[in-house]
C-alpha cells in the first residue's frame, strides 16, 4: 500500500488522524492532515482503508502494490 495526499482538498477536521494517529498527522496551525507513513505496514491497512473510505474531501488516496 502506498498513500497519496491530495491535501489541496483537506479541510482539516481531523478524523483521519483519530482513526489512525500512526499514519496520519494534524498541523498544529492548519488543522491540515500530514501524511506521517507512505508506506504503512500491513497491520494499519484496514485503518487506513476506512480512514480514507470516510474522509469527505477524497484527500487521500491509496495505491496497492
Ligand atoms: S479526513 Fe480528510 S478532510 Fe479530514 S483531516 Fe483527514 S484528509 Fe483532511
Amino acid at each position: 500500500m502506498k498513500i497519496i495526499l491530495h491535501t489541496e482538498n483537506c479541510m482539516g477536521c481531523g478524523a483521519c488522524n483519530d482513526r489512525t494517529p500512526e499514519v496520519f498527522g494534524q498541523d498544529e496551525l492548519t488543522n491540515m492532515v500530514l501524511l506521517l507513513d507512505p508506506t504503512p505496514p500491513p497491520d494499519l491497512h484496514d485503518s487506513v482503508r476506512a480512514a480514507a473510505a470516510n474522509c469527505p474531501t477524497a484527500t487521500i488516496e491509496l495505491l496497492d502494490e
